[in-house]
């Protein structure tokens, strides 16, 4: 068998003009805007934060780029978030990790306004989605594999999903939003004994552990579904986490890296802006238009 490739970089690319629709006919006034915190000099956060850039701009969502020196202290930065929050411009607000060792990812990602918290990072966005609130603003990585996975036209229920890694941004998100659609779930991680017999498992595997290559053919039952979240870079060129040419031969379907679930978590993150920016707007007592809420 050779699995079909899910082409996240269609799909994101036809979300993308889908929400540039939807952006248009908005009043100029509710015009989506995106504030990207990025601290420091990371190469990888920058060409992440200048893709998000390009993406925002084809959609007509405004980005805002703050860039902050390496050294600002944690109360700077807090302050700069609080700004942000209270900026009534600022439809969402993202801090582009990871942060200098000196600062506290959690103390910071906390002080995003919930309503305005569109990466889902802030630990209250995360509680609700752990308390399956359908309300609740889901991080634009888990979303995004959700949507590749729909995309196959495969019924999730009752799937047994394993998933490599249990970081706050991938593998923990990763699980609930699978858990919520009737996945069994099991997450893996470093210290998890033989990890291979685990993955053998699985109707669905979601590689998110940084680990060039790692999941191999013999690690996967016939016909599983395989979505590769991992961006290596090894000898300058890109890889994801799964053994691509060899996988392919034992999947039904996979993700490619790149043009995979990396396209996804942009277009994601751009409908999450474009949705937070309506609901601000609706609780400001202007009229919606998402063609959903009912006015009197
Ligand atoms: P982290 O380093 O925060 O977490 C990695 C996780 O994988 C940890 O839970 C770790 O276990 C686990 N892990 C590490 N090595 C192994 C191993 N050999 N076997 C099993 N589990 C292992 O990474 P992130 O979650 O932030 O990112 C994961 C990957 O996804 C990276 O390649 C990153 O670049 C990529 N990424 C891609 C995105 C996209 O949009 N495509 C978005 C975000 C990330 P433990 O907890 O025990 O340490």
């Amino acid at each position: 068998m050779t699995a079909q490739i899910i082409d996240g970089k269609k799909i994101a690319s036809e979300i993308r003009a889908d929400l540039a629709k939807k952006v248009e006919q908005l009043p100029g006034e509710l015009m989506p805007v995106l504030a990207v915190v990025l601290v420091g000099d990371n190469e990888a956060s920058r060409i992440y934060v200048r893709n998000k850039q390009k993406a925002a701009a084809e959609v007509g969502i405004g980005c805002e780029v703050l860039e902050m020196n390496e050294g600002i202290g944690e109360n700077a930065l807090l302050a700069t978030i609080e700004e942000l929050n209270e900026n009534p411009h600022v439809s969402g607000i993202i801090v582009q990790l990871p942060l200098p060792e000196h600062i506290n990812p959690l103390k910071i990602l906390s002080a995003i306004r919930p309503e305005k918290d569109v990466d889902g990072f802030n630990p209250y966005n995360a509680g609700l989605l752990a308390c399956k609130e359908p309300e609740t603003v889901v991080s634009a990585t888990p979303k995004g594999i959700l949507k590749l996975l729909q995309s196959t036209g495969i019924d999730l229920c009752g799937k047994h999903a394993v998933i490599i890694g249990r970081s706050n941004i991938v593998g923990r998100p990763t699980a609930m939003v699978l858990l919520n659609h009737d996945c069994t779930v099991s997450v893996t991680h470093s210290k998890t004994v033989d990890l291979p017999s685990i993955v053998r498992q699985a109707d669905i595997v979601v590689a998110a552990c940084g680990c060039p290559n790692l999941v191999k053919k013999d690690w996967l039952k016939e016909g599983a579904v395989v979505i590769d979240v991992g961006i290596n870079r090894v000898e300058g060129k890109l890889c994801g986490d799964v053994d691509f040419e060899d996988a392919k031969e034992k999947a039904s379907f996979i993700t490619p890296v790149p043009g995979g679930v990396g396209p996804m978590t942009v277009a994601m993150l751009l409908e999450n802006t474009y949705e937070a920016a309506l609901k601000q707007q609706n609780s400001h007592g202007h009229h919606c238009h998402c063609g959903h809420c009912h006015h009197s």
